[in-house]
């Protein structure tokens, strides 16, 4: 369903043409500021009819919202300029320290989130909420939850970890509220303490992917091994041609939108410069073509000779 949702956008969107990242990236950048506009608006001009103040504070938090989507936005710009002569590796990595800020706001999240229900936990009140504010609310959830499921698929696609916070964003909102619709009904049971017991159990929940975002955008940016796959699939491409042996000394750096590749292979000696370096970069001109943002750097020894 979320797949098929997101692949219906990504159509309809064009948004796999020229620069995937940045697409990506703005279109759910752009999207969650429209969605939570509305939802600010709609929240807004029910608690002035309603004359609810919780519905009114829960509306400016929606409207707060936006900024970490502007965060999204303004990542995304960034990271995708082309490198130039102070950053020849590209900007791809300014999108992991976006991520990284977004994270440290939604542990932040997590931390009020914790307190007030906590709070809720210690002195239950009940909500002055009527039915028709109990389904507005409802409705802004599914919104959320729809902004939510977008993100996540999109985040992944692209292997984007500031989509995946703002997600994860979204989605304590869209739980935050729910809880005050659980809440609502609960207390009518004599439920007193529920909504707060689950708010404490889903702020940590909200803090651990904050943390957990921190640490992997935290690793990318020291510079990680390279993937299994990534390693096989140079190595496939690279034995297909027969002529070399023994790849060794590979690293790889990625930034992000740019990855550079060097390796050592071995090729017979008694054959001309001219005729090793042709070799060589047509290994290269392989490798680049298969590995969108790749490039190889190829160093070649003689097979006779042991030195490394
Ligand atoms: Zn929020
Ligand atoms: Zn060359
Ligand atoms: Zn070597």
């Amino acid at each position: 369903m979320r797949k098929k949702i997101a692949d219906f956008i990504i159509k309809t969107f064009n948004l796999e043409k020229d620069d995937i990242n940045r697409n990506f990236g703005f279109f759910e950048g752009i999207l969650s500021c429209i969605l939570n506009f509305l939802i600010f608006l709609i929240k807004y001009s029910f608690s002035i009819s309603l004359n609810s103040v919780a519905l009114k504070a829960d509306a400016f938090h929606t409207l707060s919202d936006i900024l970490t989507s502007i965060i999204v936005i303004i990542g995304f710009y960034f990271s995708s300029i082309k490198p130039d002569k102070k950053h020849p590796f590209g900007h791809g990595r300014i999108e992991k320290i976006a991520s990284m800020l977004m994270a440290i706001m939604l542990v932040y999240v997590g931390y009020q989130f914790l307190i007030s229900s906590y709070n809720r936990f210690k002195n239950p009140v009940p909500i002055d909420f009527n039915l028709i504010i109990i389904l507005i609310l409802f409705i802004t959830i599914l919104m959320k939850e729809f902004l939510t499921l977008i993100s996540l698929e999109l985040g992944k696609r692209i292997n984007s970890l500031s989509l995946k916070a703002d997600a994860w964003h979204h989605r304590s909102d869209s739980i935050a509220t729910l809880l005050i619709v659980v809440g609502f009904f609960t207390f009518k049971f004599g439920l007193y303490s529920l909504d707060g017991i689950l708010g404490m159990a889903v702020s940590v929940l909200i803090a651990y992917t904050g943390i957990s975002i921190i640490f992997q955008s935290g690793s990318f940016l020291i510079g990680e091994e390279p993937s299994q796959d990534l390693v096989k699939k140079i190595n496939d491409i690279a034995y297909s041609f027969d002529f070399i042996k023994d790849i060794h000394h590979m690293h790889i750096h990625d930034y992000g939108n740019q990855i550079e590749i060097t390796f050592h292979v071995r090729l017979k000696g008694d054959q001309t410069l001219n005729n090793v370096h042709e070799k060589i970069t047509e290994i290269e001109k392989a490798i680049e073509k298969e590995i969108k943002g790749a490039n190889v750097t190829i160093h070649s020894e003689p097979i006779e000779s042991n030195v490394e």
